[in-house]
């Protein structure tokens, strides 16, 4: 076997010290002649210019049969050919093109497409159903829809009537569909008519690229606005946090309809010139082992809901494939536990690095690196040239400002405040669409506020406290649930935890938490109060829940987050809110793509 190589980010300190964005910037290309940055070209055209087109950029694995390449050089050719064809309908500069496909190569081909044409990518869940769809190409004025037949004539066709801003829906796959409605066109006859040739716009680095719609835990899902900037947070954070190569075999489990889907499951990964894993198929652990043992992943990148879900499964299931081939594990989207971290180190041999970032940040912002010592439970540093804090906030959870206007710091590592981070890093969204003052809101004197409650130690790492919306005031106590969830799945027990806050006369909110058992375990008074007891003693009284409710299954959003205002609004019969993005029973979604 190689050796392995050593790590991109060799030591913190001092990257931290000598970093610069410019110089990031520099690593790219740009477009030839001067004529701006676009991601499209970073991602795929200046590897086919190096001469590089015959290494693989996508190796797809259906969910059924054999794998099927897809070289950097037919790659440019088929987003050349879509880009002509958005030229066509004049939807490129400036038009919105939103995919909604399974994990399939065409999905790709018309994201990076749409990019080189100048046009703005949205990616919509392929689980998602009508009222969602529609909500959200309603929203981002969407002129070309993208998506199978399958899909097409399940969840479009009945609404196709009521989506005015649809101009084309193209479909692709090895299934038609016939419709009388003149917009419904198959997209490959359209491909082969149009030229092989695609000179990309002029594009200035502000030009927006990208429109995601965020997950929408804690509320309605708001969209983001992300410019072709973005690529240079994309490419330095492969490089520092996920430490890519040319050489590697890259995969990002996430879905390209969420944001880590697009940022890492598509552009940063391309961007530097990887063999980029896509897989087909739903979660299955026996499934995910086999794909990193036959494709010899070296790095690879997932979230909490899915190591969880691994750690149910068990050892046995790991140690029955040679995963000696992965260098680097990463975990976004939701807190990590300390627990998962712990059996990462022991069945892969190596820790799970967590990473934070959100929708509106584009990209990884605080991470464990691998060359850095893990603290299990925190989300690391922030990446060199990210400045990030935590800013005091006042009992009306608005960020308090001292005397002359400016917000606090807090440096005491016991104390908990907004994380946030400061303006300039280059894929910072650059608007909440349709809603500018929440925008402005965000914005305190140069930081960007997250809404994520944190701490910060002495040595710098970032521990992640809860959501603003989630925290819980328990008798004179903040209390981030992810500390008590944390707590609770450190027992055999328990598989996953979800905690709230219930409104209590005397202590303002009581801590209750939903669990879910492991394997072997059954809902009994003796496991409740054993659960009950194990928390007083790893938290104490005062943080260890008063009420635990064994539950078959927690409410997680389509992108794998527990949903805890959704266990809240249960518990107190209050209304559900806004439901888009909760994941269905198990396999329902997944049944709904499959053919
Ligand atoms: P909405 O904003 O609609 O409620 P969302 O915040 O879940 O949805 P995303 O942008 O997909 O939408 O998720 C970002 C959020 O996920 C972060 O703000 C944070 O709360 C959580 N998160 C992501 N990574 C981590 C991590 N490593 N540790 C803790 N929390 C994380
Ligand atoms: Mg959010």
């Amino acid at each position: 076997m190689a050796p392995v190589p050593p790590p991109q980010l060799a030591d913190y300190d001092d990257l931290r010290r000598t970093f610069d964005w410019e110089a990031e910037a520099r690593q790219l290309d740009g477009l030839p002649n001067d004529r701006g940055l676009n991601i499209g070209h970073e991602a795929v055209d200046r590897h086919v210019l190096d001469g590089n087109g015959d290494r693989v950029a996508i190796r797809w694995n259906p969910r059924r049969g054999d794998p099927v390449d897809m070289t950097y050089e037919q790659l440019w050719r088929r987003t050349n050919r879509f880009a002509n064809v958005l030229a066509r309908f004049g939807v490129d500069e400036g038009g919105g093109v939103a995919t909604l496909t399974g994990r399939i190569p065409d999905l790709y081909v018309a994201a990076l497409g749409t990019l080189k044409a100048g046009s703005v990518y949205t990616p919509l869940f392929s689980a998602f159903g009508p009222g969602p769809i529609k909500q959200r190409i309603d929203l981002g004025s969407i002129d070309v829809l993208v998506t199978t037949a399958r899909l097409f004539s399940r969840k479009v066709a009945p609404i196709l009537d009521e989506l005015a801003s649809i101009r084309h829906v193209l479909l692709v796959g090895d299934e038609s569909f016939e419709s009388d409605d003149p917009r419904v066109e198959n997209l490959e006859p359209l491909l082969q008519a149009a030229g092989e040739e695609w000179t990309i716009p002029a594009t200035d680095p502000e030009t927006p690229a990208l429109l995601h719609f965020t997950s929408g835990t804690t509320g309605a899902p708001k969209g983001v606005v992300h410019v072709h900037q973005a690529v240079v947070t994309h490419y330095a954070s492969g490089r520092y946090v996920l430490d890519l190569r040319p050489e590697d075999i890259f995969w990002c489990t996430a879905d390209p309809g969420w944001v880590t889907g697009t940022s890492y499951g598509i552009i940063s990964p391309l961007t530097h010139g990887v063999t980029n894993i896509v897989d087909e198929g739903e979660f299955d652990a026996e499934r995910w082992y086999s794909i990193i043992e036959a494709n010899e992943v070296d790095v690879w990148y997932t979230a909490p809901t899915a190591i969880r879900m691994m750690m149910r499964v068990g050892d046995d299931a790991v140690r029955r494939h040679d995963l000696s081939s992965l260098r680097v594990i990463a975990s976004v989207g939701e807190p990590l536990n300390p627990e998962a971290v712990r059996w990462g180190e022991d069945v892969f041999g190596m820790p799970i690095l967590d990473n934070w970032w959100q929708t509106e940040t584009g990209g990884i912002m605080i991470a464990n690196y691998r060359s850095q010592p893990v603290r299990p439970g925190s989300m690391g540093r922030p990446l060199p040239g990210v400045d990030a804090t935590i800013l005091q906030r006042d009992a009306e959870g608005e960020i308090a400002l001292d005397a002359a206007g400016r917000p606090v710091e807090i440096d005491d590592p016991g104390s908990s405040g907004e994380l946030a981070v400061r303006v300039g890093w280059p894929s910072m969204f650059r608007e909440y669409l349709n809603q500018p003052e929440r925008y402005e809101r965000c914005f305190v004197d140069g930081w960007y506020c997250s809404g994520d409650l944190a701490r910060r130690d002495a040595d710098g790492y970032f521990w992640f406290v809860g959501r603003a919306d989630d925290v819980i005031k328990s008798a004179g106590h903040l209390i981030g649930p992810f500390e008590v969830e944390s707590a609770l799945i450190e027992h055999p027990a328990v598989s996953e935890a979800g905690v709230i806050g219930k409104p209590h006369e005397t202590m303002g909110e009581l801590v209750k938490a939903f669990v879910t058992l492991a394997r072997g375990f059954e809902d009994t008074d003796a496991v409740r109060s054993e659960l009950l007891a194990h928390a007083r003693r790893s938290l104490g009284s005062a943080v260890a829940p008063r009420e635990i409710e064994i539950v078959d299954a927690l409410p997680h959003t389509r992108s794998g987050k527990i949903m805890r205002r959704l266990l809240k609004a249960r518990e107190l019969g209050l209304d559900e809110g806004d439901l888009s993005t909760l994941e269905t029973p198990a396999g329902q979604a997944a049944a709904e793509v499959s053919p």
